[in-house]
């Protein structure tokens, strides 16, 4: 599937005062260890590629916080292809800490000013801060009426970032350095929805924060003196850090000077650092809101966002999809659907299928092969404005070799708004020859949007609502479905395959667009409220709600 974008990926990383520098600090020293920080956002590139940014504070810098950030990916954003500019940001952004971003937007414009992470200066360095955020703010309408009826409110931009960063601001008001941890209570129990965030103020105080329902993924590492974090375990471990720890929902990272301050199960050594060398930095793990439920982990995060070398929340991403790969194989000897004979092959949609193709060929007893070949080197700004026919043209080939006269599985990871598969079935038949197609998707139909930070918000966009009557799908309506789409055959995987291949209890899982079932109550009013828009002929694209414009 090509056709969903995620809302963004954002990660820290701390090397604190200390005689022996980590072992994984650059040969530079710790003062340089923020050029660390483009390497983690080069790992989380699958999280989003219109931009790209970090802010990193130095206090012997004369801007103690300093952001740098661009629109493009972090190659283009860092101009990492020339090593002299590159150099020159690099070190003028280098410092013992950093927190950074990496962006996707649905439709909020497209500019440097909508990067992240936000910075908000103050003379007093307690409330000058920067921050970064993954997800989406559900209740944001509310949040954004409560905050325009206030006197002298103004929102520059129509983003979920900059209401949070009005509600930080006003969580730092005064002229008492507030408890960070009670700051972020407070905010919890102003947000609905999902928000992981990244946050660093002026006296190198850092928060790393994970939304009491855990619905985007964030883990952390500590080695020695040096700590980081980020939304995918894969940023961490190519840094070299061992154990890589989950962040539990309601939990967050506190980097800060003890002052004040009563410690709690001290993760690592402690030290002077930046603003305050002669107060000790110590980072403590601290649980500052209570989950409402279990958790609500989105379970499109190991079927499709997420890197595949991850491990979210204790489960393996590659692990999870061929899990799903075998569930296919299954439902296929059950149903007696296709005898796989010597003309079959399985060929994945590239490259998040695959997992699931190779483990369902494997149990089928058929070869997974490459009939699709996807192009790596076409640049996003190459195809963009094309329409989506052509674009799925250029970003892929059929191989006619292997494709040519052959019953072809079709395995895809989901179905979201059908114009893709489309045109990649076309594609198949038409220049790869091949004699039939069935579609395999290893998801449950998508029958509802997402409002927790997916780039899917409106019913009148998703393809399998057209067809379904109930919430569970009929062979008749996947018969449907498939003469539709020009297969011949297509089945889904059913619903209680998900929590059984994550290996997690479905009620710790968000299923929500598949079962229209909201794990929070901004989740379940927006969901009505769409259901309503739709009946009403709402348009098929676009919000037809307040909404934010993409921004976490
Ligand atoms: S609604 Fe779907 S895509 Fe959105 S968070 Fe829940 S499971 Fe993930």
């Amino acid at each position: 599937m090509q056709e969903l974008h995620h809302e963004c990926g954002i990660a820290a990383i701390y090397h604190m005062e200390s005689p022996t520098p980590s072992r994984l600090a650059l040969k530079d020293g710790p003062e340089q260890i923020a050029r660390l920080m483009v390497r983690m956002l080069i790992d989380l590139q699958n999280r989003g590629q219109l931009a790209a940014g970090m802010t990193s504070f130095n206090p012997h810098r004369e801007s103690v916080l300093d952001t740098y950030k661009q629109i493009g990916t972090v190659i283009e954003a860092f101009r990492l292809n020339h090593p002299a500019k590159s150099e020159t940001i690099l070190r003028d952004y280098a410092g013992r800490a950093a927190i950074g971003h990496v962006r996707y937007a649905t439709c909020g414009k497209n500019d440097k000013d909508h990067a992240q992470p936000f910075e908000r200066y103050h003379g007093r360095k307690w409330k000058w801060f920067a921050m970064g955020f993954n997800g989406q703010i559900t209740n944001y309408s509310e949040l954004k009426s409560e905050l325009l009826n206030k006197e002298d409110y103004y929102l520059m931009r129509d983003l979920d970032t900059e209401v949070i960063m009005h509600y930080l601001s006003y969580e730092l008001r005064g002229d008492d350095r507030p408890d960070l941890v009670q700051v972020f209570h407070n905010l919890s129990k102003k947000f609905d929805g999902a928000y992981n965030l990244v946050f660093m103020n002026g006296m190198g105080d850092m928060c790393v924060v994970r939304d009491p329902n855990g619905f985007r993924p964030l883990c952390y590492a500590v080695d020695g003196p040096l700590f980081a974090a980020a939304s995918e375990s894969v940023a961490l471990s190519n840094l070299g850090f061992g154990e890589i720890k989950t962040l539990q929902p309601g939990e967050m990272v506190l980097i800060q000077d003890r002052e004040g301050e009563a410690p709690a199960e001290p993760l690592a050594v402690t030290g002077s650092a930046g603003a305050s060398p002669s107060r000790p930095k110590q980072l403590r793990v601290v649980r500052y809101a209570e989950p409402r439920r279990p958790s609500a982990h989105c379970f499109f995060e190991w079927i499709y966002f997420a890197n595949v070398a991850s491990t979210l929340d204790e489960r393996s991403v590659y692990l999870s999809r061929a899990a799903l790969g075998k569930e296919l194989a299954i439902q296929e000897h059950r149903l007696g659907l296709i005898k796989p004979d010597y003309n079959t092959v399985v060929v994945p949609v590239p490259d998040t299928g695959k997992a699931a193709a190779d483990a369902m060929a494997y149990e089928l007893g058929v070869p997974s092969v490459e009939g699709l070949m996807r192009n790596r080197h076409i640049g996003r700004t190459f195809i963009e404005g094309t329409n989506r026919v052509d674009r799925v043209k250029m970003k892929f080939s059929p191989l006619r070799e292997v494709l040519e006269g052959r019953r072809v599985i079709l395995v895809e990871d989901s179905i979201v708004r059908s114009t893709t598969l489309k045109s990649l079935l076309s594609l198949i038949r038409e220049r790869g020859g091949a004699k039939e197609i069935h579609v395999r998707v290893a998801c449950p139909p998508i029958i509802a949007p997402c409002f927790y930070g997916i780039d899917m918000s409106t019913v009148g966009e998703l393809y399998a609502p057209q067809f379904m009557k109930g919430k569970i799908i009929t062979l008749e309506e996947q018969q449907a479905m498939a003469r539709a789409l020009e297969a011949d055959s297509l089945f889904y995987l059913p619903l209680d395959a998900i929590a059984r291949c994550i290996r997690l209890p479905a009620d710790r899982l968000c299923r929500a667009c598949i079962t229209g079932e909201y794990p929070t109550e901004a989740g379940e009013r927006m969901y009505q409220l769409a259901l309503r828009k739709h009946d009403d002929g709402g348009a098929a694209d676009g919000r037809t709600y307040e909404a934010p414009k993409g921004c976490g």
